[in-house]
């Protein structure tokens, strides 16, 4: 018996050795801002090839409610994904009382993971700001530039130039960045960046123009040159990507805005899906913080056409499907809260 037992302690540290040697895992998290299954099916009806959406096997759904509405605001939507904690519309990784709630981007930074944003709007907008400030109410823009400067955030890019350099308070932290050894660009993405320099991109004095307006491959770009990047540093990595004007088409009520939207960000799982082809250490999680606009595909004109039918612009409580792949993406199956995307990451990543 006293030989059994030790045999089996042998094998169980054995297999924990070889486990402790196995890569850590990256992660890709994208947000398609707003969202929801209409919006990815227009990616299937309106793509000339297949949509990269298809190639997903492991699919699950969440509930969005945020604890002060039924139906959330991308602030309190991504608190929840970036925290694991619910709070209230508008909460910039705050509780509902106000406390700073830690980001599993900065319980990361303090692994000597490698970090990123990537968005269409303002860097200081909700979405990516909830991954590294802390305020309580998204609009203080200001405060949340400042807090980007002490973030650590290896690698920034979006818009929101003005919030940076034409401030109240006088201060350039476009300035404070570079002092603090950023390279940064307010005209292009870099080309090869080295590994062991912080990048930052401030491209638009506040925001990116829409797809239909000329952005051109800016979303695709910037998410493959912060995969190139992230791959020479050898370090592990956690990457956001927002999509985030999937969200305004649906307030702005528009049928092409939201097509080509929801189009290149479907093309940006693409360059997401090439890397992880090549770095099984991955995982791929693309989900929404909610959907906008009600939005329904149907029947258009003539009997082989669709439309796009709007019934609100405003947010919904639909439930939002998540898509992953790669290392532990069978946990994201299922119907569960959002902050649980937080929770699932936060077992695989072991935090
Ligand atoms: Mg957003
Ligand atoms: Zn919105």
């Amino acid at each position: 018996m006293k030989n059994t037992i030790f045999l089996f302690c042998l094998l169980n540290l054995l297999s924990f050795a070889s486990f402790s040697q196995e890569k850590p895992t990256n992660v890709i998290l994208m947000i398609g801002d707003g969202m929801g299954l209409p919006q990815i099916t227009t990616s299937i009806y309106f793509k000339d090839s297949p949509s990269n959406f298809e190639q997903f096997t492991d699919i699950g759904f969440i509930k969005t409610s945020s604890t002060s509405h039924k139906v959330t605001d991308s602030a309190a939507g991504a608190t929840a994904f970036a925290t694991g904690q619910k709070s209230y519309n508008r909460a910039i990784s705050v509780s509902p009382d106000s406390v700073r709630l830690e980001t599993i981007l900065e319980k990361l930074e303090a692994k000597n993971y490698k970090t990123g944003l990537i968005s269409l709007t303002t860097i200081t907008h909700a979405t990516p700001a909830c991954f590294y400030a802390h305020v309580t109410d998204r609009d203080m823009h200001e405060e949340i530039a400042e807090q980007l400067t002490n973030s650590g955030v290896d690698f920034f890019a979006g818009a929101g130039l003005d919030y940076f350099t034409k401030r109240k308070d006088g201060k350039d932290f476009y300035k404070t960045l570079e002092e603090k050894g950023y390279s940064m660009d307010s005209v292009k993405l870099v080309t090869n960046p080295y590994p062991d320099k912080k990048y930052g991109h401030l491209l638009a004095a506040t925001e990116m123009p829409a797809k239909t307006k000329g952005r051109g491959d800016y979303l695709p770009d910037a998410t493959e040159l912060a995969l190139n990047y992230f791959k020479s540093s050898n370090e592990p990595f956690f990457l956001m990507v927002e999509g985030s004007y999937i969200d305004w088409a649906g307030h702005a009520n528009d049928a092409e805005m939201l097509i080509q939207e929801e189009l290149d960000f479907d093309k940006t799982i693409g360059v997401a899906l090439n890397f992880l082809k090549e770095n099984p250490n991955t995982l791929l999680v693309i989900t929404a913080d909610h959907e906008t606009g009600g939005v329904a595909v149907g029947k258009g004109k003539s009997a082989d056409e669709l439309s796009i039918y709007f019934t609100t612009d405003q947010h919904t409580a639909e439930l939002i499907p998540v898509f992953s792949m790669g290392r532990g993406s069978e946990l994201f199956r299922g119907i569960y809260e959002n902050i649980e995307i937080y929770h699932k990451l936060a077992t695989i990543l072991k935090l």
